[in-house]
């Protein structure tokens, strides 16, 4: 057995919640297929993602060489990647920024001081299990461990997502935001809430729009960045025609993740009415520089996206190689401030726990 086989076995019994889930989706699509049931298009690559390292490298045209240390970073968080995202990776170029952003490298396994399992203690403002209570008037929902890539600088790659999900989590969830009146906007997290089906965000839309004093639905999702065609008509039709507001969160981090697929629909998904906003994570090496977070800027607004937050990396285990210092973070944003209209620069910020809101850097 090569060490590559020997690594995804291991990989495969310290198979995460996410995993198992996703799997057991994947299993229910087939067995949908293979009953004659036309998948819609988003659903049938959500099931064929590239979790092979030595594959991803041969579409890239990349050496293998460098593999073994890459895949011991990535037993407990695996690769995750659609072909639609590879497809926009430069071949050739092991430094490509979306190459970086999911490949695992050696580095994650050195620890570093202050890096941690949950640098947001995020288990201190869960309400209920499933539900983050941190700032006023808003509630986060983690309504699924499932992601349509994996990213490796991700601040919940150590999620404790077995303690947040099911079913029956929801109903627990639901029932807490009746009882808060003073919570007005919901904000669908994970994981990523895109990973599932149109129907089962349907019940939970519709559970929700029954609470009379929530009156913004907020989404946050990188799928649609990774594969756009979830942007779909059955999803516009499931967000628009609500009693309230329904704002898109999209997590694009470099320009050439904004493709002409993902700007065709968020122009559709924007003539329904539906807000659209963009955060990205400061990452070294994939876009700090100035240059790259203008085009970003420019393609969003293109899309009918406003730029939101650049967030400063959370001080997750596993993510040192990507940290940008704030002195740097705050000239890279100066530089943009200087050559984009203020409403295309997103607010320069940083996640302090404790803290009534996120901490502005510069805004
Ligand atoms: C980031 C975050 C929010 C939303 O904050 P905004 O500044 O409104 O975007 C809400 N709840 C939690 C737990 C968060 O981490
Ligand atoms: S899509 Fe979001 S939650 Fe999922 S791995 Fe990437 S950064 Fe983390």
């Amino acid at each position: 057995m090569t060490m590559l086989h020997s690594l995804r076995l291991a990989g495969r019994k310290n198979e995460t919640p996410a995993e198992t889930q996703m799997k057991h989706q994947q299993t229910l699509m087939i067995t949908q297929e293979a009953s004659g049931w036309e998948l819609p298009s988003w659903q049938r690559q959500q099931a064929d993602l590239i979790t092979d390292p030595a594959e991803l490298l041969a579409m890239l045209d990349l050496p293998v060489e460098s593999l073994p240390d890459a895949l011991s970073a990535a037993t407990d968080f695996p690769l995750r990647v659609p072909r639609s995202y590879v497809a926009l990776m430069e071949r050739g170029n092991p430094h490509d920024p979306l190459l970086r952003q999911v490949l695992s490298v050696a580095d994650e396994m050195v620890a570093q001081p202050g890096f941690s399992a949950d640098p947001l203690d995020e288990a201190e403002h869960t309400a209920v299990p499933g539900l983050l209570h941190k700032y006023h008037g808003r509630a986060l929902l983690v309504v699924t461990g499932a992601c349509a890539v994996h990213c490796r600088y991700c601040f919940r790659r150590h999620f404790p997502y077995q303690t947040h999900l099911s079913g029956k989590r929801w109903k627990q969830a639901l029932e807490w935001l009746a009882a808060r009146p003073d919570i007005n906007e919901v904000i669908l997290s994970g994981g990523d809430p895109l990973t599932l089906s149109n129907q089962r965000l349907e019940q939970l839309l519709d559970a929700l729009e029954s609470i009379p004093h929530l009156r913004r639905l907020r989404i946050h999702s990188r799928t649609p960045v990774v594969i756009p065609e979830r942007l779909e008509v059955g999803l516009k039709a499931l967000l628009t025609w609500r009693r309230w507001q329904t704002v898109l969160v999209l997590h694009g981090n470099h320009p050439r993740e904004i493709s002409p697929a993902l700007v065709e629909r968020c122009r559709d998904l924007r003539s329904a009415g539906i807000t659209l906003l963009n955060q990205s994570v400061l990452l070294a090496g994939v876009n700090d520089r100035a240059d790259t977070l203008a085009e970003l800027s420019d393609r969003l607004f293109d899309a009918g996206v406003m730029p939101y937050y650049l967030h400063q990396l959370d001080a997750v285990q596993g993510a040192a190689h990507f940290a940008v210092s704030d002195e740097a973070a705050r000239e890279i944003h100066a530089a943009l401030r200087a050559r984009l209209p203020g409403f295309l620069v997103p607010r320069l910020t940083r996640e302090e726990p404790g803290e009534p809101a996120k901490t502005v850097l510069a805004g």
